[in-house]
């Protein structure tokens, strides 16, 4: 199957192999050993000297760690959103309590850092910025550095950004642009299962943690601190995706992380310029196509849902809808973690093949 969606992904044969290796004690050292060795390649990722701490969850539960252990109820936060998930963050952020002010930007656009400016000009006690790097539902990329120096010139908001999308193929140097917590999720980029959430937290952050607030017991950043310092995790880890994830680094580094980013980059110009040529229009302001998954548009006199249903069964090939608003009006194809142009290739010729069966009435 030619699975193309924004994870999970294909998974690579090592990688499968690590998810059917034998049970280990997860307090013992040879989980110690590993967990050591994944820390230290995800500061390499993340381009951070601070800690990494890992939680056994899907990417959401990582944002809802980075907010309920640095705000408190009633903090003003501002919520850029462009699209699903900035408005998801937001929707957390609200949900412990937090005085949530949206900063929304239409769909297939990227945030205007004037508009930040204004914002922050507007809210003064912002006590975080919360930003979506990758956009995955309309396959934007956020000019992140650009916002990043916006919200550190004009407040002391701490910088929460949903990295689930981008980190490890989109350059996102953690220390250098300033940002507090960064989340990833392991079925995205990371050619594992889904599973795993993988967060970044600046010294800024601990700050913020000691005076934090919003409740909190399984996400609690100290304990996981505390518990990794002793080379373990503070529950029960899922210890097969942490074997997943040591095969798939081993995979990273022998690649190197300048040729990764290069790959998903390359691939990105590859599968827009495919369907361009195919006839398919693009969804996403060119100026910040996502490096990750491209979004088109359904075209004129096709049904969305017809198109990936035949695209599944006769053609054996996996391309994700729109979500919300976007249902049945774009299809995204996912170019992340193990993918090759063959197989972007292969998925955009079924794709031109299945129009014919897709016809709407
Ligand atoms: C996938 C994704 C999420 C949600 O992650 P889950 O693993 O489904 O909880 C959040 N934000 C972005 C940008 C994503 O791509």
């Amino acid at each position: 199957m030619n699975l193309r969606l924004v994870g999970p992904t294909p998974l690579p044969p090592t990688v499968r192999d690590a998810l059917a290796r034998p049970m280990l004690n997860h307090r013992g050292p040879e989980f110690a050993a590993m967990q050591t060795r994944i820390v230290n390649s995800l500061q390499h990722y993340f381009q951070t000297a601070h800690d990494i701490l890992l939680f056994t969850c899907s990417g959401t539960g990582g944002l809802e760690a980075a907010l309920v252990n640095l705000l408190s109820p009633g903090d003003a936060v501002v919520a850029v959103s462009i699209g699903v998930f900035g408005d998801r963050f937001a929707d957390i952020a609200e949900a412990f309590g937090a005085q949530t002010h949206r900063l929304r930007f239409p769909w297939g656009s990227a945030a205007d850092p004037d508009a930040l400016r204004a914002k922050l000009a507007e809210i003064k006690n912002a006590r975080a910025v919360l930003i979506t790097h990758n956009e995955t539902s309309t396959a934007t990329t956020n000019p992140l550095q650009e916002l990043a120096r916006v919200a550190h010139e004009n407040s002391d908001a701490l910088l929460l950004v949903d990295a689930i999308s981008s980190m490890g193929a989109i350059h996102l140097p953690v220390d250098e642009w300033g940002v507090d917590v960064a989340v990833t999720g392991s079925q995205k980029v990371w050619m594992i299962p889904p599973g795993l959430a993988m967060v970044s937290v600046s010294p800024r952050a601990w700050d913020a943690y000691a005076h934090a607030r919003m409740p909190r017991y399984y996400w609690d950043f100290k304990k996981m601190r505390d518990a990794i310092a002793k080379g373990q995790t503070s529950f029960t880890p899922g210890v097969n995706l942490y074997f997943a994830l040591d095969a798939a680094l081993d995979l990273m580094n022998a690649e190197g992380f300048e040729n990764i980013r290069a790959r998903h980059a390359r691939l990105a110009q590859h599968t827009r310029d495919g369907a361009q040529t195919r006839g398919f229009e693009l969804f996403a302001d060119p100026q910040f196509a996502s490096n990750t998954v491209t979004a088109l548009r359904v075209p004129p006199g096709v049904n969305g849902k017809k198109w990936r249903q035949v695209l599944n069964q006769t053609f054996d090939t996996v391309i994700a809808g729109g979500q919300k608003e976007l249902t049945d009006k774009i299809v995204r194809i996912g170019h992340l973690g193990w993918v090759n142009e063959a197989e972007l290739d292969a998925c955009l010729d079924a794709m031109t093949a299945a129009l014919p069966y897709a016809q709407a009435n």
